[in-house]
């Protein structure tokens, strides 16, 4: 699956960064990237655990239905 950060929401901090740090990563102002857009399976439950927690609800599943 893939995952997606809206900018937009995004206050920075990198709480995405700790959680799944395979997954996200901190630009140099802190605000969260995607690392890595098609997470695997073994991420599956950290990427979960940062969407619960990134305070700005910033973080999301991309549908890949088309
Ligand atoms: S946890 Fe949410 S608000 Fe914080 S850097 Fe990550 S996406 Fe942005």
């Amino acid at each position: 699956m893939r995952v997606q950060i809206n900018f937009d929401q995004c206050e920075g901090h990198g709480r995405c960064a700790i959680t799944a740090p395979a997954v996200f990563r901190v630009d140099a102002e802190g605000y969260g990237q995607v690392a890595v857009e098609d997470v695997p399976d073994e991420e599956r439950a950290r990427v979960e655990r940062a969407i619960r927690l990134c305070p700005k609800q910033a973080i999301a599943w991309v549908s890949e239905t088309v």
